[in-house]
């Protein structure tokens, strides 16, 4: 069993951490927040007044962090930022979604002291991440994989070796803007039929079972009481906010703007979904932009 540091306990952070716990591991955890603590705490882990002291001793470090600033400065800041702390020859493993150029910057400040990183974003959401069946995206050097991956099974059902460090960032990207295109196109076609008179529950049933199948349809129906137990049929709390799709298509375009690639589905699912985050509906799960293709009412 490994002795693991866990900073950012969050949505997705708090119950990765705890299931370390449940697998055996000494976990030390860290949060801004006093209350996020407290739970993970409760469930078996241990705290320390900061996270330097966390990692110290700390064969892995975790961080589950909300975006490329927050994981710049707790590593880099200087004097108090993590890589002061950290031993060398232990694993860094980002679990966030951010910028591939800063999971490559904090990777290349890290393997000047010895220490190894890997990005490891995730997919699966909160649901996932309490289930411990998240998929991990990683990117680093297969010897850092290999060493990542007894970790990252006790939090995920399926580890993936997307390529060097940034690639596991680069594959989440791509998976999120693929995802926001198929949950437009649903909504788009049910509202369509909606309006020429059919029943949702229906439509959807014959799509999942022709050509236009997909996740959307299969498992995370847009369309409120087509099935139960997801979002859009509790009017849309809980899943996948609004807000973290937006941050992650504008994610997806800044690597496109890089690489000089054509997205055109890709920009115009972000700019549908920063209109409907800037229209109040930033904290609703993603699935509520089938709302966006509602018919006036007469
Ligand atoms: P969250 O906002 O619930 O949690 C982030 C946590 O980080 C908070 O508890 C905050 O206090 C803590 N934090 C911020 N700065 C810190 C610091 N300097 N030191 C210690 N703690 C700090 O976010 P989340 O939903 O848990 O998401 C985390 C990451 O996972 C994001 O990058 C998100 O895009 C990604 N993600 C989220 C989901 C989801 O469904 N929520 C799914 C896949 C990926």
């Amino acid at each position: 069993m490994a002795n693991i540091a866990f900073i950012g306990l969050g949505n997705m952070g708090s119950p990765m951490a705890i299931n370390l716990v449940k697998a055996g591991h000494q976990v030390c955890v860290f949060d801004l927040a006093d209350e996020a603590v407290s739970k993970v705490v409760a469930a078996g882990a241990v705290t320390k007044k900061t996270a330097a002291e966390c990692v110290q001793n700390a064969q892995f470090i975790i961080s589950m962090l909300p975006a490329g600033k927050h994981v710049d400065a707790v590593y880099l800041t200087e004097k108090t930022g993590l890589i002061n702390y950290i031993e060398p020859n232990s694993l860094v493993i980002d679990s966030s979604t951010i910028d591939a150029a800063t999971s490559c910057k904090v990777a290349q400040a890290l393997a000047q002291k010895k220490i190894g990183f890997v990005d490891a974003p995730v997919s699966g959401g909160v649901g996932g991440a309490v289930a411990g069946t998240l998929s991990f995206m990683v990117g680093g050097s297969l010897a850092e994989f290999e060493q990542a991956s007894p970790i990252l099974e006790a939090m995920g059902k399926n580890i993936f070796h997307a390529g060097e460090h940034g690639a596991g960032q680069i594959a989440k990207a791509c998976n999120n803007m693929l995802l926001s295109i198929l949950m437009i196109g649903t909504s788009e076609a049910l509202q369509l039929g909606m309006a020429n008179g059919l029943d949702p529950k229906v439509l959807s049933n014959i799509m999942s079972k022709s050509s236009g199948s997909n996740w959307t349809l299969d498992v995370y129906n847009p369309c409120p009481d087509v099935m139960d137990n997801v979002p859009s049929s509790n009017n849309y709390q809980g899943g996948f906010m609004v807000d973290l799709m937006a941050k992650d298509l504008g994610l997806a375009m800044e690597t496109a703007l890089a690489s000089h690639s054509s997205t055109p589905l890709g920009a115009l699912a972000r700019s549908l979904y920063a209109m409907h985050a800037n229209t109040g509906n930033g904290s609703k799960d993603f699935s509520s932009i089938f709302n966006v293709f509602n018919l006036p009412s007469k």
